[in-house]
C-alpha cells in the first residue's frame, strides 16, 4: 500500500523528463496514485506521451491555461474519468523572453498580463474548478521561486507573478479551508528545466545557489517530489496557505560567506 493508493491526482505542467512536474508525478506514482496529466500544446505531446505511457497514465489532456473553455473541458473530463480528485498540482509558468532579458522597468503591459495570467491567475482558475471535485477535501500545490520576495536579476516580471501566486495561495487557503482543501506553494532553488533555460544568466544562478546555500547543494525535481508527498498527504494535514522553501537553505542566508570563501580558496592564476 502506497501513501497515495486510491488517490486521484491531476497534474499540470509536464513538458519533458526534466520538468519539476515530472519529478512530482514520479513521486506520487511510486506511492500508488492514479495520475492524470495535462500539457500545453501539440508540440509537447510527443515528449509527454511517452512519459505518460512509461507509468501507465491514460488520462492525458492538452490545455492552454489562458483558455477558460479548455480548462472547463479538462476538469469535466477529469470528473468523468476519476469521479473525484484528491490532489491538484499546478506547475505552470511563462513570461516573454523580452521581459526577462531587459530591465524590469521596461516590462510591457502585454508582457505583464501574459506572465501574471499564465503563472498566477491560472492557479485561481484551476482551484475554482477543482473544489467541486474534492468532496472529501484535498491538497493543491503550486511552484514558486525566491524571486517573489527578493530581487533576482532577470527574473523581473516573473518575480511579480510569483508574488501574486504566493498571495493567491493564502487567499485560496482561506476560501477553500472550509472544504478541507489545503493550498500551498513549494519554492525550490534553481533547477535546470526548459523554462529555466529562458532566464538569462541561469547558469550563474545555479552556481551561485550551490556555493551560497548552507548545504552547498542544488535541488532536484526528485527533492521537490518528496516535498510534494508530505505536503499532499496526511503528513501535511495541518499545513495550508504556506510557501515552503526547498532550497538547501539558500533563502535563510543574509550575507553568503560561502561565496567569499570559495573566491578566497581559488588557486592563484
Ligand atoms: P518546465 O518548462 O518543465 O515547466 C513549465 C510548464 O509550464 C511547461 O510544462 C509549460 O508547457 C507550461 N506552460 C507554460 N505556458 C502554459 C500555458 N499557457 N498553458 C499551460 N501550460 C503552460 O519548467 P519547470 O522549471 O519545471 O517549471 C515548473 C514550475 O516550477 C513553474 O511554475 C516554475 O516557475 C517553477 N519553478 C522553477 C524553478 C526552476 O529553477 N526550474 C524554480 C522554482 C520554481
Amino acid at each position: 500500500m502506497g501513501l497515495f493508493s486510491g488517490k486521484n491526482v491531476l497534474i499540470f505542467g509536464v513538458a519533458n523528463k526534466n520538468s519539476i512536474a515530472w519529478g512530482i508525478t514520479q513521486a506520487l506514482h511510486d506511492e500508488g496514485a492514479n495520475i492524470g496529466l495535462s500539457y500545453a500544446g501539440e508540440m509537447l505531446k510527443r515528449r509527454v506521451e511517452p512519459l505518460a505511457e512509461s507509468i501507465g497514465v491514460t488520462f492525458l489532456e492538452e490545455c492552454n491555461v489562458l483558455d477558460d473553455a479548455a480548462l472547463d473541458a479538462v476538469f469535466a473530463k477529469a470528473s468523468a474519468h476519476f469521479g473525484r480528485l484528491d490532489v491538484l498540482v499546478h506547475a505552470v509558468a511563462f513570461a516573454e523572453r523580452a521581459d526577462l532579458e531587459g530591465s524590469f522597468v521596461n516590462t510591457s503591459r502585454e508582457g505583464w498580463n501574459t506572465a501574471l495570467s499564465i503563472s498566477a491567475y491560472s492557479l485561481v482558475a484551476m482551484a475554482r474548478r477543482a473544489q467541486p471535485l474534492m468532496p472529501n477535501g484535498g491538497a493543491i500545490i503550486t511552484l514558486s521561486y525566491y524571486g517573489s520576495e527578493k530581487v533576482v536579476p532577470h527574473y523581473n516580471v516573473m518575480g511579480v507573478a510569483k508574488a501574486a501566486l504566493e498571495s493567491s495561495v493564502r487567499y485560496l487557503a482561506y476560501d477553500l479551508g472550509s472544504y478541507n482543501i489545503r493550498v500551498n506553494a513549494i519554492s525550490p532553488g534553481p533547477i535546470k528545466t526548459l523554462s529555466a533555460a529562458g532566464i538569462p544568466g541561469f547558469r550563474d544562478m545555479l552556481r551561485y545557489s550551490e556555493l551560497a546555500s548552507p548545504l552547498h547543494s542544488l535541488v532536484t525535481p526528485e527533492d521537490v517530489g518528496k516535498t510534494a508527498l508530505w505536503l499532499c498527504s496526511d503528513w501535511g494535514k495541518m499545513v495550508t496557505g504556506q510557501t515552503i522553501y526547498i532550497d538547501a537553505g539558500y533563502s535563510a542566508m543574509g550575507i553568503p560567506y560561502g561565496v567569499l570563501d570559495a573566491e578566497r580558496e581559488k588557486p592563484a592564476e
